[in-house]
């Protein structure tokens, strides 16, 4: 009855099989490479008690108040500097909307732009969530392959040429999630160019960008852009806290009041007193130096990950090695499938996320995404060497 009138666009959205498997991975005995956590140990709790209070004593009736949907101004003020400083751009506080964390950024940028059938590029691989959050909207997605050095963009090309209805671009140039992988300066140029030419919108997607281990920042899509087409998608998530869902998104400020509308309708403002609690925590605490702890203990992790890889992988597994960011990517024997492998690892509790969901059209199904930021290093190395010792079993079957 009821469930037989639910909207056309919900044929599209079905719940992974694997969330069900990955349930299995909460047990406590299971090692699990699945997630995308940030390491909650690394939280500034003790700060954001002391400005909790503080924001309560002294803005308490502001900060419980409804606010305006742009966001907090002064917050806004922070961040428009913060880029300008860290990524070349040149905005204002008019040029940020702040949103409930970069995903909200998507679904706005996705309700904004897309109508059903136009098509949307991505990188293939892409992040799942956005994946999921695009495709409410009906658009068509078509996958661009990409190397270490970013998207092909003489494939991109080609395939600009051959399809009717190009329209948005989705990208995450730095330590992408799944792959950890990040763009060239020149391949970033060269997609500029051709979103010029094509008359695309960008999205770039940036929550790891600031979680650099090692090498020289690489200017941001938005920094390059002259034409005002890249909406740039920034979090606190991972630099900061997750829980406190803040987010923002940068663009052109003919696009900004657009988002506004849509972001009334959906949830009329993000959290004050997460907003008011961010500002203070800003204008207190040096962010720079918490990212600088951060980025410490995840480069170890990375460390101890690529060594217990190298020690442990047979010889035909090929994987990234991330500069930055919370991932890194496994492509096995191309006749081997990490489903059937996840299954057996949970046996022996340690777990991944088989890459096959990274992708919007399917296949793939040798890859897998292994996650080392939410994890102490003995446990990767065990991990690892569990992960190692069940593939080894299911390649001599
Ligand atoms: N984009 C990418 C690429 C992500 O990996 C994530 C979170 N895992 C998000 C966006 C959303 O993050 P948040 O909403 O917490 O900012």
């Amino acid at each position: 009855m009821a469930f037989s009138r639910f909207a056309k666009r919900m044929d599209q959205l079905k719940a992974s099989e694997i969330r069900e498997i990955l349930k299995l991975t909460e047990r406590p005995e299971v090692i699990s490479f699945a997630g995308g956590l940030p390491d909650p140990e690394l939280f500034p709790i003790r700060e954001l008690q002391l400005i909790a209070v503080k924001v309560l004593e002294e803005h308490g009736k502001e900060a419980l108040q409804y606010a305006t949907t742009e966001g907090y101004r002064p917050l806004r003020d922070k961040i428009a500097l913060r880029m300008n400083r860290t990524l070349g751009t040149a905005w204002t506080a008019d040029n940020i909307l702040i949103t409930s964390g970069s995903q909200q950024g998507i679904d706005l940028a996705g309700k904004a732009f897309l109508d059903e059938g136009d098509v949307i590029f991505c990188e293939s691989p892409s992040y799942l969530g956005a994946i999921q959050a695009f495709r409410a909207y009906g658009p068509e997605f078509v996958e661009v392959p990409t190397d270490h050095e970013g998207m092909d963009i003489v494939q991109l090309r080609e395939l600009l040429q051959t399809t009717q209805r190009a329209k948005l671009i989705y990208v995450i140039p730095d330590f992408q999630n799944p792959t950890g992988r990040s763009w060239t300066l020149a391949r970033r140029q060269e997609l500029i160019k051709l979103a010029n030419e094509f008359d695309l919108v960008i999205i770039e997607d940036n929550p790891y960008g600031e979680l650099r281990f090692e090498g020289e920042p690489i200017p941001s899509l938005q920094s390059l852009d002259t034409e005002g087409r890249v909406l740039h998608l920034g979090t606190f998530s991972k630099t900061f806290c997750p829980g406190l869902r803040m987010g923002w998104t940068a663009a052109d400020s003919a696009i900004i009041p657009k988002l506004v509308l849509l972001k009334q309708g959906a949830d009329l403002q993000a959290s004050t007193i997460s907003q008011r609690q961010l500002d203070a925590y800003l204008e207190t605490y040096d962010l720079g130096e918490q990212i600088v702890k951060i980025v410490e203990v995840y480069r170890k992790r990375r460390d101890t990950m690529m060594e217990a890889l190298r020690r442990e992988m047979p010889a035909d597994v090929r994987f990234n090695i991330p500069s930055g960011g919370l991932f890194t990517w496994l492509e096995l024997a191309p006749e081997l499938n990490a489903r059937d492998l996840l299954v057996r690892c949970l046996d022996h509790n340690v777990a991944f996320v088989p890459g096959g969901s990274f992708y919007p059209n399917g296949g793939h199904e040798n890859t897998l995404r292994l996650n080392y930021s939410n994890m102490t290093e003995e446990r990767i190395i065990e991990g690892i060497a569990r992960l190692g010792k069940v593939l080894r079993e299911y390649t001599a079957e």
